[in-house]
Order: structure tokens, then sequence, then C-alpha cells
């Protein structure tokens, strides 16, 4: 798991510079640009095969590239979206995730007045169509942004339509079967471990 959030964090990186027409970089500028060491960096890569040149760098696109096939966000991946309140409207209206191969192609939800209203080029389609959906659409990523309560159910039946890999953003712990795979997104938590560093309050 180390591993694969480093080559997640080098990644996004490559796709930043990529961005701003940087063709080669050396281990020491991702070192100073990431804070992992360049030894690190070198070490994660050769798992994977040859990369770089000596006296030269890394081929930013061309390692970019590499790096999407490990992490495969080289195609387009169709993801659903349970709970389309606040947060899960603004994640479907996010261009950076089509950007990045994924593609919200359909928002559920359980309140009547929502079902049936457009959201961004969808429609809001009733949860309780969730399984019968994406048996046509075959996607394997779900978001879930419905409250904590409600979490755990909307998992198993995510679950039990196919999803394999979720991502949680619900504050509570959702249990899955092995072979499923969650990642819990929690603004607060970050804040929490940034306010840390503040300088203590002035009594
Ligand atoms: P919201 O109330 O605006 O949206 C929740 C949506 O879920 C509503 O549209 C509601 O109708 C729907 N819903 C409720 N039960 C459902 C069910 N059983 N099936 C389908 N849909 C259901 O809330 P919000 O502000 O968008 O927050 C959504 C979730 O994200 C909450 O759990 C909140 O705590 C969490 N959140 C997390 C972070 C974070 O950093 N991880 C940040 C903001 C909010």
């Amino acid at each position: 798991m180390p591993t694969l959030e480093r080559l997640a964090q080098y990644f996004r990186y490559l796709c930043e510079i990529e961005n701003r027409n940087i063709d080669t970089i050396s281990s020491a500028a991702i070192e100073d640009a990431t804070g992992i060491h360049a030894t690190q960096f070198r070490k994660d890569l050769s798992y994977f095969g040859e990369f770089g040149r000596p006296g030269i760098g890394y081929d930013v696109s061309e390692l970019r590239k590499r790096l999407a096939k490990i992490l495969k966000v080289d195609h387009e991946q169709p993801v659903l979206l349970v709970g389309a309140g606040n947060l899960g409207s603004a994640l479907v209206g996010y261009a950076g995730l089509p950007r990045h191969n994924f593609h919200i192609v359909a928002a559920f939800d359980n309140n009547p007045n929502k079902i049936g209203r457009p959201l961004w080029g969808l429609e809001i389609l009733d949860v309780n169509r969730l399984r019968e959906v994406n048996a046509d659409l075959g996607a394997q990523i779900a978001i879930v942004t419905v409250p904590a309560g409600a979490a755990q159910s909307i998992t198993n039946v995510l679950i039990e339509a196919g999803i394999k890999v979720i991502l949680n953003f619900a504050p509570t712990t959702i249990r899955v079967p092995q072979g499923v795979f969650v990642r819990n997104v929690c603004f607060i938590q970050e804040l929490a471990v940034l306010s840390y560093y503040l300088a203590p309050a002035q009594d």
C-alpha cells in the first residue's frame, strides 16, 4: 500500500508538470517536489522495469504513461456515485475526474424530490435501481457521499451490484468482504493534522 500511494503521488506530480510542458525530470527534482527520497523513487520504479537514462533523467510523458498503466488509470473507468447532495453534486460536476479517466456515469439518491432531477448532464436515479442500472453500466468503482448512517447499507448494495472499489466520504467505517477495497476521505482528519502544526493559541 505505501508503494502504491507513492506511485500515485509521482503520477499526480508528473501530470502536473506534463501540463506545464516540462519534458524531462531528475529523481532529485521528484524528491524536491514530493518529499519522497530520490533513492526511494528509483527503488519504487525498479520493481516495474527500466526507467530513465543516467545523466538525462526521466522522460515525463513516458513515465507518466507507464505509471498510468501500472495504476490502471490509462483507460476510461465508469464510476457510480451514491448520495447526490452537496458533496456528491460537486463531485459529479468536477471536471478533473474525466480528465483522469474517471467518468461518473450514474448518480443515485433516495430522496423522491431529487430522483429524476438533472445533475451536470446526468439524471439522478432512484437508488433502488442501482443493481439493475449497473448490470448495464458494469462499473466497478463507486463514490459514497451519503450520511454516515446510510453508508453501510449502501455499501452492501454496491457490492451486490458488482462494485469492487469504493471511495467513501461518509465519516464512518464501512465493512467490506475480501476482494473489495475502500479508501476513506476525510477533510476534517486532514485539518486536524494540519492544525497540530499551528502555534498554541495565546491566552
Ligand atoms: P447532503 O445531506 O447534502 O447529501 C447526502 C445525500 O445522500 C442526500 O441527497 C440524501 O438524500 C442522500 N441519501 C441519504 N440516504 C441515502 C440512501 N440510503 N441512499 C441514497 N441516497 C441517500 O450531505 P453532504 O454535505 O453532501 O455530505 C454527504 C456525506 O459526506 C456525509 O456523510 C458527510 O458527513 C460527508 N462529508 C465528508 C467530507 C469528507 O471530508 N470526507 C466532507 C463533507 C461531507
